[in-house]
Formats: C-alpha cells, sequence, structure tokens
C-alpha cells in the first residue's frame, strides 16, 4: 500500500515539503491552524485540513493515527512543536520528523525520542558557507556531527593528477567516492585517472581530514 504523509505547518519549509510530496504522487495531508495556509494547499496536497496540532483530540479526528509519516514543519512557535511532537509520539506515528529551529529545540525533540530532527536552516547556512569560503566547493553534506560530504571542483591544483599522485586517502585520511563530469557519475575511478580542471570530486571523510584536504587542494584553487 502506498505510503501516507502528513505535514503539520504549512510555511515555507512545510509547504515546500508537502508540494514536492505531492508532485511525486505521494499522498499528503496538510495540517495548519490558519485557515488562509489550508486553502493555499486545497489543491496541491490530497486533503488539506484546519486543526490545531497541540490539540490531541483533533488530530485524532482527522486521522493522524493512520499516517505512516508525520512532518513536523512548526518553526517559530517552538512550544507547539515539542507539545505536538509528545503527542504524536504518544499516538505511536510509525515515523516522525520534526523541523527543529535551534539547538535548544532539537535537544529537547532528541530527549523525547524523535528520531529524526531536521535543522534546514543551520545546514543550509553550513552548505552555503562552505561554498563562500570557496568557489571551488560546490556542496557539502553533514553526515554526523563529525563526517560529512564534499563535493569538490579539481580545480587547478589537482587538474592533470592522477588519484594516485594525489593519494587523498594516505595524505588527508578521506576518500573519494566518485567524480561527476559533466552529466556522467563514475562511482569507481580508477587510480590511474586524469583528473580535469571541471571534474566534480565528492569526497567523505571525518570533518576534520576534509578540512585539511580543502585547505590544502581546493581553497585558492
Ligand atoms: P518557515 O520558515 O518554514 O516559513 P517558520 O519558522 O516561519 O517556518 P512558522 O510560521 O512559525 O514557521 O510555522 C509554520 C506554520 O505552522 C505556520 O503556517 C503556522 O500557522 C503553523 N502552525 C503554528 N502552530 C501550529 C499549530 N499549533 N497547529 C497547526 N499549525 C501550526
Amino acid at each position: 500500500m502506498k505510503q501516507e504523509f502528513a505535514v503539520i505547518g504549512l510555511g515555507r519549509f512545510g509547504g515546500s515539503i508537502c508540494q514536492e510530496l505531492s508532485r511525486e504522487g505521494m499522498q499528503v495531508l496538510a495540517i495548519d491552524n490558519d485557515e488562509e495556509k489550508v486553502n493555499e494547499f486545497k489543491n496541491i496536497a490530497s486533503h488539506a485540513v484546519i486543526a490545531d496540532s497541540t490539540d490531541e483530540a483533533a488530530l485524532k479526528e482527522i486521522g493522524i493515527k493512520n499516517i505512516d509519516h508525520v512532518i513536523v514543519a512548526i518553526g517559530e512557535n517552538i512550544q507547539a512543536s515539542i507539545l505536538t511532537a509528545v503527542i504524536l509520539t504518544d499516538l505511536d506515528i510509525k515515523r516522525i520528523t520534526v523541523k527543529a529551529q535551534n539547538d535548544y529545540h532539537e535537544k529537547i525533540l532528541n530527549k523525547i525520542g524523535i528520531d529524526e530532527v531536521v535543522h534546514p536552516e543551520r545546514d543550509m547556512g553550513k552548505r552555503i558557507a562552505h561554498h563562500i569560503f570557496s568557489n571551488n566547493i560546490m556542496d557539502y553534506i553533514e553526515l554526523s556531527d563529525d563526517h560529512s560530504i564534499v563535493e569538490v571542483k579539481a580545480g587547478r591544483k589537482m587538474a592533470g593528477k592522477t588519484l594516485v599522485d594525489l593519494d587523498i586517502r594516505a595524505n588527508y585520511g578521506c576518500n573519494i567516492v566518485a567524480i561527476r563530469q559533466g552529466e556522467e557519475i563514475n562511482v569507481s575511478p580508477r587510480a590511474d585517472e586524469v583528473l580535469k580542471d571541471e571534474d566534480i570530486l565528492i569526497v567523505i571523510g571525518a570533518d576534520k581530514d576534509i578540512s585539511r584536504f580543502e585547505k590544502h587542494l581546493v581553497i585558492d584553487n
């Protein structure tokens, strides 16, 4: 059976999740306590309802228990977000994702047992900061508190060299997992692959190692 989703809070973040899921053909129940927001999503989501998610009875009434994955995207009102998360946990919803507004909010959500806490503003801030840091850093994805994946342009310092020449694993402790050349992705790059200026390397490693790699081979490149 098709998975059913619910998005609580139809601000920019929740609204965008709701739109994408619907575009992919998923069943989405859009929930907000603001009538105007709900009206905006009437033609986008499968169903759109006005409800205050801090009201357990209201959530039960709209059938939240039948939903496989609930995304809580209430931002500013941290209290409402936490209370909603507690209610959803009590109702044994299979999968709950909650957007955290700040570190304190995230800590509480982790404490009450929410497995998936997302922090889009902070994560996007980090990704953009790395790109600002160097135009050759195309993307930066945090895997854990101390491991990340970066996409970097080979650039001047690496162009013309092979992976053996650079020996990134021995020198920096990170691994090149793939090389993107235009539209093509090479997921098992050969050791004698000669890099071109425009090649994009996808590198995984500990933050401290990635940082050394970036400083030596990517920045001012
Ligand atoms: P974004 O940056 O994604 O726009 P935001 O941080 O501005 O989010 P808010 O505007 O605080 O987030 O909340 C997002 C939505 O959540 C709003 O449309 C708001 O009406 C809705 N919302 C807030 N509290 C509740 C609640 N208790 N029940 C249902 N919806 C709620």
